[in-house]
C-alpha cells in the first residue's frame, strides 16, 4: 500500500460485503437486537460466501487475506450489525493465537476444519476477577504425565456456548509472573467445562457472552501452544492481529450513525429549515466525518504495518483506542441530530448509540490502550 487505492480485489471484497449485508443482515437486525438469539443463519451464509475465517493461510484451506482485507469487511459489515460482527471477529481473535504460535499439527486439527464449516471458536483470557489485569488471572494448568488438568473460571467469553474449541490463558508456574502463564487449545467437548448463562449486555445483544468453569480439565499436552511460559506474549500478540479489525468495527458503526443522522437532518425541519441548514447541527456531522476519517487511516495503517510484518503494537493500540472513542462521540451525537427521536427503539440510532459502548470495553479498554502506547513510546522508542 504505497498510497490510499485499494486495489480491485479489495473493491470487490467491499462490494461483497455491502451486499451481504444489505441482502443478509438487515433485513434481520432488529429481531436479532431483540430476542438476543444467536445469529447462526447469518454466520452460516457468510462462511458460505468466504466472508469468515479470512486470515487462515491456504495451506490450511482458507483464503489468507491480508489483515487490511479483514478490516475492510469488518467496517461493512459491522456497519450492518456490530452484534453479528463481534459473533464472527470473536472466531478471529480465538484464531489468532494459533495463527500466531501453533504448529502444523494443529493448524491442520483446529483451523483448518473451520474453513469447510461454520464452527466457531473462542478467546479465553479474562476472568471473574482479572480483566486489564492479565497477571492477575487464577486459572492453573497442571502438568500430569502426557497431559495437562484445567482449573479455573473464565468470564465474558464471547462465544463461549457455540465453540467448538477455547483458547485458554492458564498459569503453569504461579511463581514466575507473566513468564509463567501457558496458552492451550482446549476442545469444548472435554470433560469438566461448564457454560454459564447468557449475560444480558447492553448492546451487541445478539452476540453470546458467558462464564465457563473449568474442573480438572485434562487435555493432552499437544494442545500446548509453544512453549510453557509463552503464554502471555502469544494472548497479547494475537491483539496486534485483531485490534485493527475491531477498529474498523467501530469505525463501521460510526458510518452507519452519521448516514442516518445526515438522512435525518436533511429530513427535519425546524424553524422553517432543515436542520442541516443549522450550522450547530451541520458542524456536528462535519466532525463525525472528519473523525471517522481519521479513524479509517489509523486502522489502515495499523493493518499495514503488520502486513508489512512489522511490529504494529503502537498503531493497532491507537486505532483501537481512538476508533472506540470516536466511535460513542459519533453516536451520541447522532442521537442528538436525532432529538427525541433519537432516544427512542424506533429509530435506528438507539442501537448503534448502545452497541457502540463495548468497542471501549473489550479487547482491551480505552485506558489499557494509551498504557500500551505509552509503553511503546516511552520503553520501546516505537
Ligand atoms: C461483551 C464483552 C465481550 C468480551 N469478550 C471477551 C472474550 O471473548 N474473551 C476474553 O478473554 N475477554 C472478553 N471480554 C472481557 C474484556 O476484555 C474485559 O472486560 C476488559 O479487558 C476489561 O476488564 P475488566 O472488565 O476486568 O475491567 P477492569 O480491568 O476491572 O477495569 C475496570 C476499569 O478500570 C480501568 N483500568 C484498569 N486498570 C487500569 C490501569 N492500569 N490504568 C488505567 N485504567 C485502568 C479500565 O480501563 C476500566 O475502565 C469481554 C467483555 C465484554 C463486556
Amino acid at each position: 500500500m504505497s498510497n490510499f487505492d485499494l486495489s480491485p480485489e479489495q473493491q470487490s471484497l467491499i462490494e461483497l460485503a455491502r451486499d451481504f449485508g444489505e441482502k443478509e443482515m438487515r433485513p434481520h437486525v432488529e429481531h436479532f437486537d431483540q430476542t438476543g438469539e444467536y445469529p447462526w443463519p447469518i454466520i452460516k451464509k457468510a462462511h458460505e460466501l468466504g466472508l469468515m475465517n479470512t486470515h487462515i493461510a491456504p495451506e490450511y484451506g482458507g483464503l489468507g487475506l491480508s489483515v487490511l482485507d479483514g478490516c475492510l469487511i469488518a467496517e461493512e459489515l459491522s456497519s450492518y450489525c456490530s452484534g453479528m460482527y463481534t459473533a464472527l471477529e470473536a472466531n478471529g481473535l480465538a484464531q489468532a493465537p494459533l495463527i500466531v504460535a501453533g504448529n502444523d499439527e494443529q493448524k491442520k486439527q483446529f483451523l483448518a476444519p473451520m474453513t469447510l464449516e461454520p464452527m466457531m471458536a473462542a478467546y479465553g483470557v479474562t476472568e471473574p476477577h482479572a480483566g486489564s489485569d492479565v497477571q492477575g488471572i487464577k486459572t492453573t494448568a497442571k502438568k500430569v504425565g502426557d497431559d495437562y488438568v484445567i482449573n479455573g473460571s473464565k468470564m465474558w467469553i464471547t462465544n463461549a456456548s457455540v465453540a467448538s474449541w477455547y483458547f485458554v490463558l492458564a498459569y503453569t508456574n504461579k511463581e514466575l509472573g507473566f513468564k509463567g502463564m501457558t496458552g492451550f487449545i482446549v476442545p469444548a467437548s472435554t470433560p469438566g467445562i461448564e457454560v454459564g448463562k447468557k449475560e444480558k449486555n447492553l448492546g451487541q445483544r445478539c452476540s453470546d457472552t458467558r462464564g465457563l468453569v473449568f474442573t480438572d480439565v485434562k487435555i493432552p499436552s499437544k494442545y500446548r501452544l509453544g512453549a510453557e511460559g509463552d503464554g502471555f506474549k502469544i494472548a497479547m500478540k494475537a491483539f496486534d492481529h485483531t485490534r485493527p479489525p475491531v477498529a474498523a468495527g467501530a469505525v463501521g458503526v460510526a458510518k452507519a450513525a452519521m448516514n442516518h443522522a445526515m438522512k435525518y437532518a436533511t429530513e427535519r425541519k425546524t424553524f422553517g429549515v432543515p436542520i442541516a441548514k443549522h450550522q450547530a447541527v451541520s458542524f456536528m456531522i462535519a466532525e463525525m466525518a472528519m473523525n471517522i476519517e481519521a479513524a479509517r487511516l489509523l486502522v489502515w495503517k495499523s493493518a499495514h504495518e503488520i502486513d508489512q510484518g512489522r511490529r504494529n503494537t503502537k498503531f493497532a493500540a491507537m486505532a483501537k483506542a481512538f476508533a472506540a472513542d470516536m466511535c460513542n462521540k459519533v453516536c451520541t451525537d447522532a442521537v442528538q441530530v436525532f432529538g427525541g427521536y433519537g432516544y427512542s427503539t424506533e429509530y435506528p440510532v438507539e442501537k448503534l448509540y448502545r452497541d457502540s459502548k463495548i468497542f471501549q470495553i473489550y479487547e482491551g479498554t480505552s485506558q489499557i490502550q494509551r498504557l500500551i502506547i505509552s509503553k511503546e513510546i516511552f520503553e520501546r522508542n516505537a
